[in-house]
């Protein structure tokens, strides 16, 4: 076998996987509704495209710095401030290629073989892979649906040892929408302050896309700032996902560590993505708030449509845009011949007998779920939703 054994133990995207099996099925001429997707169906707005338009014409065509153009950082501290009252200096501040390569460069930087890591679940897929990768070791906490996929204080502090190394969580949640009220995460913060050790990424993504309750960060804390890395980025908040930028604003030695290295894989992220960013950045978030408007109504939309669906527990999501209905009351149930043991064989039914892309559970710790991505039009939402309603019926 010539590929490493890193490669090997890496797991395929669950998502891409979906993806890539209606893509498949769309070419045999099928219609698949699709609620697969991680990415806004909308395009980005005009006045960020002309940053980039203006930053090719003003030569913005050589290497940027490692960490990032000085007045991007400085407009992301700016930000930070403005929108997380956080303060943050610029030599804090590391931009990389999307917020997954900032994920990367941390736990490259901190991860030794063997070390332990805290992974709520649900979780964002690539985390555990990520770590795995580093040669860390996953430690998990369950949650589910009744307590809205949120893990407890008491939970954190029953998984967490004094060698753990990492926690990562999501808030507002990748697969959840779930996000943590400010009180939650104060009892959060007084755990972690009993684990000096302990780093922990507060992975802010979907900050934008917040329907209900204040924008919270851990790393309002003021005890625990020095622990916290904030990940975040462009691609959600402001439809930016094929231009690639996501940043970090982390304690200073670990701002460096993640700098150096990226310094030796990927360097500066792509020089007019960064341009075009610092406009996003600087912008009002009023600029993307019908955005924001719409996905809140379609997710009053589906949620409606899916209570009218029997046998699913569903949360009320209060950010992103995704639902994950539990939907393991259909394990053991059967048709033509075919049983379904679960959330795979759930999403495959789904896929073969009612043309919806769903995303299975498992690769998020969840496997009594599914992911439904609801960055879709309201119509596709209504016939997408009715589908899979008359799908589930067949099933006994
Ligand atoms: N974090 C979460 C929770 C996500 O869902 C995603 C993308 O799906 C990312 C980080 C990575 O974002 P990007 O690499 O597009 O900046």
């Amino acid at each position: 076998m010539k590929l490493s054994k890193r490669l090997q133990s890496l797991g395929e995207s669950a998502t891409l996987k979906m993806a890539a099996k209606s893509r498949e099925m769309r070419a045999q001429g099928i219609d698949v509704i699709s609620f697969s997707l991680g990415e806004p169906d909308f395009d980005t707005p005009d006045f960020i495209k002309d940053a980039a338009k203006k930053a090719i014409d003003d030569g913005y065509t050589y290497y940027p710095p490692v960490n990032g153009f000085g007045d991007l950082r400085q407009a992301i501290c700016a930000k930070l401030k403005r929108d997380n009252q956080l303060h943050y200096e610029p030599e804090q501040i590391v931009v990389s290629t999307g917020a997954k390569q900032s994920l990367a460069n941390i736990v490259f930087a901190l991860i030794n073989e063997g070390d332990e890591v805290v992974i709520p679940a649900p979780y964002w897929v690539t985390y555990p892979e990520q770590v795995e990768l580093a040669g860390g070791v996953v430690k998990t906490i369950s949650t589910s649906v009744e307590t809205d996929y949120k893990f407890t204080a008491q939970q954190l502090d029953d998984a967490l040892t004094q060698n753990t190394k990492l926690l990562i969580y999501s808030s507002p949640s990748n697969p959840s929408g779930s996000s943590f009220t400010k009180e939650e995460l104060q009892d959060i913060a007084k755990v972690v302050e009993k684990y000096p050790n302990l780093i922990v990424i507060s992975d802010e993504m979907y900050e934008l896309i917040l329907f209900e309750g204040e924008r919270a960060s851990l790393a309002q804390f003021k005890a625990i700032q020095e622990q916290v890395v904030i990940v975040n980025g462009v691609s959600k908040g402001f439809a930016m996902t094929g231009w690639r930028i996501g940043y970090i604003a982390a304690p200073l030695w670990l701002a460096k560590a993640c700098s150096k290295f990226q310094g030796q894989i990927t360097s500066g992220a792509n020089s007019i993505a960064q341009r075009a960013s610092i406009t996003a950045l600087e912008a009002d978030p009023i600029k993307v708030q019908p955005m924001v408007d719409i996905f809140k109504s379609r997710r009053d939309l589906i949620i409606s449509l899916l209570q009218d669906i029997p046998n699913l527990k569903t949360s009320m999501p209060s950010g992103a845009f995704y639902v994950l209905p539990d939907v393991s009351a259909y394990f053991g149930k059967s048709y033509n011949g075919t049983t379904i043991s679960n959330s795979e064989d759930f999403t495959m039914f789904v896929l073969q007998e009612g043309q919806v892309a769903l995303v299975d559970g498992a690769a998020f710790g969840v496997p009594n779920c599914v992911r439904i991505s609801y960055a879709n039009s309201e119509h596709q939402i209504k016939e997408g939703m009715k589908r899979f309603k008359e799908a589930l019926a067949k099933l006994a």
